[in-house]
């Protein structure tokens, strides 16, 4: 059974003016689609294709061999996660995520600040991420395809840094897309469920 692209859950211009129409044109039309292309080729023939996606990466993720597998699995799980995690008019977190990043780092704003800072200095291309490991929520960073469910941790929240994510909007500015994205665009309803 073949991979296929997730329906976006939201019009191209549900982001904007923080997210533009033209930037998930590329992003989602463009870029995400061709890791689900890649990865069916990758795929014919395997006897991976049975498996999910989250089996394959977690299967891929050691093996030096499947290196091309595991990046486009991971890439195309990636997007899918973080199309779900913004909407238009989001906010700052309600319900049982805003009390447990009161009790992680005091503050929703510390936490906004680090979720930050962690996007800002993942250097070059990747993801940051707010994850649960155990009982405890954590943000990280990952490099290029990687990805949480490689490493026994469960994805909360991702925000995504590769240049393709920001660079119509704002070029180079890779601190205003993190702040306009964290400021208005989480969907903490989508966060709230993945605890
Ligand atoms: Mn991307």
């Amino acid at each position: 059974m073949a991979i296929s692209l997730p329906v976006l859950p939201y019009g191209k211009d549900a982001l904007s003016p923080f997210i533009s129409a033209n930037t998930l044109e590329f992003h989602y039309g463009k870029h995400h689609k061709t890791y689900v292309d890649n990865l069916n080729k990758l795929l014919e023939g395997t006897d991976l294709i049975k498996l999910s996606l989250t089996e394959i990466i977690k299967i891929t993720a050691k093996d030096a061999a499947k290196t091309g597998i595991f990046n486009n699995t991971a890439q195309v799980w990636n997007h899918s996660f973080y199309w779900q995690c913004l909407k238009g008019g989001g906010g700052k977190p309600a319900g049982a995520i805003a009390q447990k990043i009161d009790a992680t780092w005091g503050s929703y704003e510390k936490f906004a600040d680090d979720l930050k800072n962690a996007g800002l200095t993942q250097f070059g291309s990747g993801w940051v991420w707010l994850v649960q490991e155990g009982k405890d929520l954590k943000i990280t960073k990952t490099a290029n395809a990687d990805t949480p469910l490689a490493h026994e941790q469960k994805p909360l929240l991702t925000i995504d840094v590769w240049e393709h994510a920001y660079y119509l909007d704002y070029q180079n500015r890779r601190a205003d897309y993190l702040t306009a994205v964290i400021q208005n665009l989480i969907n903490w309803d989508f966060v709230n469920a993945n605890l």
